[in-house]
């Protein structure tokens, strides 16, 4: 295994790189006695690691202590001023920074705050949201800051990042998501107001599709008993696709007419954002629900929308695909990306589960729902999220008007 060369006395040259999801510290190699840039030893092998960043290695009184240089041009003299700095002390002509002189205040890193706030989505937020967010930050934005401390953020440190971003060939969208994803990292540590209104890169919000009163109609028309259910709860649920697939008896409050979403350790389910929810159903729902129900003799955890196994169903989508097709709704037009063409089969992208929720969000907008309420509804983390389906909608009483609305005549 090789060393470290140590600068004068006691004082390593190491560099901090990535290794897989790591940060380990490694070795500089020197050639001539001179370090290699951005050449470290790797289980005793010369590897290039143009990331990360350089730091010198010493002990004082018995403790390893190391301290990141920034540039590379710097590294020498550092390592000659730590190593006098060090004799000095030994010396006694030096106070030790350990005495209790003016403690210096403890510098978070960048590298630190990443690996804190990662390992915090790991253990607060979904396995998606971390596995999203590390690559983002673990490497993107860690090879793109190039200061030493999270204090040491300014304004053009983002700008870099969202222009490092672009140069990625990522589309505006995709930055603006991954500058959310730093600034919240940011905030965490008490940064906010790092950008300007201007500095968000622009992108044209998609209008989320959503089903005609008439599409709906032809479904439930097309669509078999059980599968009419399905498209109706779908429809005045809002439910995500998986929170269909786990919902069972015990989730439906017939007393209340909510339903609700709750976590199904049996299944690995669990909502999303952590969050239970209720929705509530028009009473026509609730009923037909209640005959469902009753007609199945089903106990409380048995699932309200099963496979023909009484297991979790994984194919609400082609059940959605093929009442459209038996209901000769297809557009005729697209092709999937194995080749299946929705004018032979019921293989319409254009139907899908999803699309029944932003059906829900959009009709219930429209018959003046609030967006709060709605939120909750929906169970989105940001009010954001909820907004991209309508602004400025006023709050009314929310029950009446699920019963008044159009949603509640469909499953009468
Ligand atoms: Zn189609």
């Amino acid at each position: 295994m090789a060393r470290a060369k140590q600068y004068a006395e006691r004082v390593n040259v190491i560099k901090r790189i990535k290794l897989g999801s790591k940060w380990p510290f490694a070795p500089v190699v020197e050639h001539n006695g001179r370090i290699v840039r951005d050449h470290v030893w790797v289980a005793g092998r010369d590897e290039h690691h143009p990331e990360g960043r350089y730091y010198l290695e010493w002990y004082e009184a018995g403790k390893r202590r190391r301290k990141p240089v920034p540039k590379f041009e710097d590294l020498l003299q550092a390592a000659r001023s730590k190593s006098i700095e060090l004799n000095a002390l030994k010396a006694g002509l030096l106070l030790s920074p350990d005495a209790p002189v003016a403690p210096e205040p403890a510098r978070l890193t960048m590298n630190a705050a990443i690996d804190d706030y990662l390992d915090y989505i790991r253990k607060h937020r979904s396995l998606r949201t971390y596995r999203t967010y590390r690559p983002i930050l673990g490497v993107l934005f860690r090879n793109s800051y190039t200061k030493t401390y999270v204090d040491e953020v300014t304004r053009e440190d983002i700008l870099k990042f969202t222009s490092d971003c672009f140069d990625l060939g990522l589309v505006p969208r995709t930055v603006y998501d991954r500058l959310v994803t730093v600034l919240q990292l940011f905030k965490r540590h008490g940064h906010k107001g790092l950008v300007e209104s201007s500095d968000w890169p622009s992108y044209v919000e998609t209008i989320r599709p959503i089903y005609e009163p008439e599409e709906i109609v032809s479904m439930i028309r097309h669509a078999d008993p059980d599968e009419t259910m399905l498209i109706k709860f779908c429809l005045v649920s809002g439910f995500r696709d998986r929170e269909i697939r786990y919902v069972v008896w015990r989730d439906v409050d017939f007393r209340n007419s909510v339903v609700r979403v709750t976590a199904k350790p049996i299944w690995k389910f669990r909502p999303k954002n952590y969050e239970e929810r209720a929705v509530p159903l028009p009473a026509a729902m609730v009923q037909q629900l209640q005959e469902l129900r009753t007609r199945r003799n089903a106990t409380p955890a048995d699932l309200v929308f099963p496979n023909t196994k009484g297991k979790p169903n994984s194919l609400h989508i082609e059940i959605v695909k093929s009442v459209a097709y038996r209901a000769k709704l297809n557009c005729g037009q697209c092709v999937t990306k194995h080749g299946n063409k929705c004018a032979e089969g019921p293989y319409c992208q254009r139907f899908y589960l999803h699309k029944f929720r932003h059906t829900f969000a959009t009709e219930h907008l429209r018959h003046g729902i609030d967006v709060r309420t709605l939120q909750g509804w929906m169970g989105h983390r940001d009010i954001q999220s909820t907004m991209v389906y309508l602004k400025g909608i006023q709050s009314k009483d929310a029950l009446v008007k699920v019963n008044a609305g159009s949603l509640a005549s469909y499953v009468a």
